[in-house]
């Protein structure tokens, strides 16, 4: 206590996946003394982070074709960290799940594009094979029932493709209470402000006021008002975009299949999962349609919404310049479209069938209760819808992190980064080394040490 207040070296707010993995990566990792974490809920990762918010996919960039060369080699040296943590610490069955993935190709523009992707990508991902029509319907007979265009493949077998990343949060957070480090666990606990005070920071909280040096704000949707509150980030706006999903009534492919991206659609295209929280039935999606929320499935805050929305000048001409092109205008629409209740699925049906043409809109159901918001930023400045992760460091002891997809994946990559800042600034010890030998291989962790 000093003055009064609880106080602590590093504070984490939020305890999704991302603040989770920061909370493990510290106490496990460095010679940082205590760690105090704030969750507004009662238990970690119930928003964005549980398995029923997300696609469950461990996103390295191999198959997904919305990255480019040097997004892929980032994200991939950030998830491999994930399914090293997984293997080597026993969680292969319960956290994270191996199985066979794949891109689809269908016709012959997106046919002769994979196989240039695949030559490009090759050095990166050696393990990815080329599947034709035959051998995909031996892989996944459904895949080529009724199907009447070409057809190519990428994928690959027996690779970690699934993650419970509600599951690993809470995993990560069972381990950190176990290290040498003081690790104070505050559910119930929502942060309202954030001040300067004494050279620290003074977190305030409905349960009271807590003093940090280092604070870590890992808040999903909420970082970026928390920054906005402190005068930081105000070049960023937020578009909170919804993703639903659309189950069939049984396991139709073992496989996690993606489609080719539409290089003009801002946002992934629809891909199918074997759901873990469902025995594993097939879950389309997701959809993409602007939401007036900060949390699926929780009330509007008006007021707050307003804050990140900041709907000024350079914000309004990023949704005019979206609008202005047919085929983005067309997606958007066809995106409320799926929204629909009672009509959505006959919507929907035209994604889910350009991955199995014989299924029809009587075979699937809107996924009550599954889906998230995913906090997309537009950088005012450069008047830009950014697609991935974005980072506020103020260089004064508080960072924010902004994390939709693939925020999940990259979640250890992500803790990497902060765990080295707070140690830095705080003059404290990453244990390298130990980082190298229980989470990367030398390739990995070359390229996370240089490039973030
Ligand atoms: C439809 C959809 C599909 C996706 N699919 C994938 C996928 O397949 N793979 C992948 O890698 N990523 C995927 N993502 C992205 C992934 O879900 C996110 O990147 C990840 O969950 C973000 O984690 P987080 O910890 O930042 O946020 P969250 O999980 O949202 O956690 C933030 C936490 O902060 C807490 N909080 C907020 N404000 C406060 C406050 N004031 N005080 C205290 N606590 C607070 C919240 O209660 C919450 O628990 C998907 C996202 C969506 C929406």
């Amino acid at each position: 206590m000093i003055n009064g207040s609880y106080y602590t070296q590093v504070t984490i707010i939020g305890g999704g996946i991302i603040g989770a993995a920061l909370l493990f990566m510290l106490s496990r990792y460095s010679d940082i003394e205590s760690v105090t974490l704030f969750e507004k809920y009662d238990k970690p990762a119930s928003l964005n982070s549980s398995a029923k918010a997300n696609s469950q996919t461990l996103h390295i960039g191999d198959i997904e074709t919305n990255y480019d060369l040097p997004k892929s080699q980032k994200v991939s040296a950030s998830s491999s960290m994930v399914a090293n943590f997984i293997t080597h610490f026993g969680y292969e069955g319960t956290v994270g799940f191996r199985g066979t993935k794949m891109v689809l190709a269908v016709g012959s523009e997106e046919i002769e594009r994979l196989r240039e992707r695949h030559e490009r990508f090759q050095a990166l991902f050696p393990y990815l094979e080329l599947w034709d029509a035959q051998t995909l319907s031996e892989i996944e007979p459904l895949l080529m029932k009724e199907r009447k265009e070409p057809v190519l493949a990428l994928g690959a077998k027996d690779r970690i493709t699934t993650v419970d990343y509600g599951r690993l949060s809470e995993t990560f957070i069972d381990l950190a209470a176990k290290e040498k480090c003081s690790v104070d666990l505050n559910f119930n606990t929502e942060v309202t402000a954030i001040s300067k005070k004494w050279g620290k920071y003074l977190i305030h909280t409905n349960r009271g006021e807590f003093l940090s040096d280092m604070v870590i704000v890992n808040a999903g949707a909420h970082s970026l008002l928390l920054a906005h509150e402190m005068g930081y980030g105000r070049h960023y706006a937020m578009l909170p975009i919804g993703g639903s999903f659309y189950f069939a009534d049984r396991a139709l492919l073992d496989s996690k299949v993606y489609t080719m991206q539409n290089p003009k659609l801002p946002f992934a295209v629809v891909h199918a999962d074997p759901d873990l929280t469902a025995d594993w039935k097939s879950r389309f999606g997701p959809t993409a349609f602007a939401m007036p929320k900060l949390e699926r499935y929780h009330d509007i805050e008006i007021r707050n919404l307003f804050e990140m929305l900041s709907l000024d000048r350079s914000v309004l001409e990023v949704y005019m310049d979206l609008m202005k092109d047919e085929e983005i205008r067309e997606y958007i629409l066809r995106n409320f479209a799926h929204e629909l209740p009672g009509i959505g699925s006959s919507y929907f049906i035209k994604e889910a069938q350009k991955i199995i043409p014989s299924l029809r809109s009587d075979d699937i159901y809107y996924a009550q209760g599954y889906g998230g918001m995913r906090p997309q930023i537009i950088d005012k400045k450069s008047k830009r819808l950014l697609l991935g992760e974005a980072k506020i460091d103020s260089g004064e002891g508080i960072i924010f992190n902004m994390t939709p997809s693939p925020g999940a994946s990259s979640c250890l990559g992500n803790a990497f980064e902060d765990t080295k800042r707070i140690c830095k600034r705080l003059g404290k010890t990453l244990y390298k080394q130990k980082i190298k030998k229980e989470l990367c291989d030398e390739k990995e962790y070359c390229y996370l040490s240089r490039s973030q």
